[in-house]
């Protein structure tokens, strides 16, 4: 059975821990998918010069960030890894392969909302980010055959990541430049995927002053189908400027 594709965005590790509407969306968006056969996911904390698939039968939850809580550091994801899948994707992507990667946070910490019960398979492709927009939402229809053979295909960004523009309150009221950024983007998001390869977008450099947290994003448009929906699965912001919109392909 065909399964679904998400790009979730994933704000700031606090999300790990919180209950708030954010994390409770995802825990309720969990509770309906199909339970797949594995999870590939694509996360803006993996990002580098061509691309990398982990093929690690027991990944290590990385803590890759700094200041925060004990408590954070204390959480494992602990899953295993899926070999088979992630050497056929290595074959079909000319991906290089990593035997020891694990998982970093921006997988992670979406994972343990959405599928918390540990017991299914995931590995990760990484950002290659020497490549132009337009290949990363190429790269979706190569990703999209996996999705035939029952895997999860999960981009983690975030749909706008200033971080030198955010505020320390994470209800804090959104700042008008976020807002007309996500309205546009949510709008071309079911109208218009060329303004969103082409980064035709309203105030876009300030949104995304770096592109790794933007480019998980394309891949998963990319897998859209013929006749599929894109559902919107969360809308808001947290911290003033940070869009956590979550959208699902299928
Ligand atoms: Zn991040």
């Amino acid at each position: 059975m065909r399964q679904s594709a998400l790009f979730i965005s994933h704000g700031s590790p606090m999300n790990i821990i919180d209950d708030n509407p954010y994390t409770q969306s995802l825990k309720q968006l969990g509770t309906t998918l199909a339970k797949p056969k594995a999870i590939l996911i694509l996360s803006a904390h993996w990002a580098t010069n061509g691309s990398v698939v982990s093929v690690v039968d027991k990944p290590e939850t990385i803590h890759d960030f700094f200041g925060f809580p004990d408590d954070l550091y204390a959480i494992k994801y602990d899953v295993k890894g899926e070999i088979a899948s992630s050497l056929l994707l290595a074959e079909l992507t000319h991906a290089r392969i990593d035997r020891r990667h694990g998982f970093d946070h921006g997988a992670w910490s979406v994972l343990v909302h959405l599928f918390p019960k540990h017991d299914v398979p995931v590995f990760q492709l990484s950002i290659d980010m020497s490549k132009p927009a337009l290949w990363h939402y190429d790269l979706g229809k190569t990703l999209s055959t996996l999705r035939d053979q029952g895997i999860m295909i999960i981009g983690s960004g975030n749909v706008t990541h200033n971080l030198g523009d955010t505020q320390s309150d994470r209800d804090a009221p959104v700042e008008k430049w976020a807002k007309e950024f996500d309205d546009a983007f949510s709008n071309a998001l079911i109208h218009d995927h060329e303004k969103l390869i082409s980064f035709d977008l309203p105030h876009f450099a300030h949104a995304h002053p770096t592109l790794e947290h933007y480019l998980p994003i394309l891949p998963i448009l990319g897998s859209q189908r013929e006749g599929e929906i894109i559902h919107t699965v969360y809308e808001g912001f947290q911290h003033g400027t940070l869009s956590m919109r979550c959208f699902k392909v299928g």
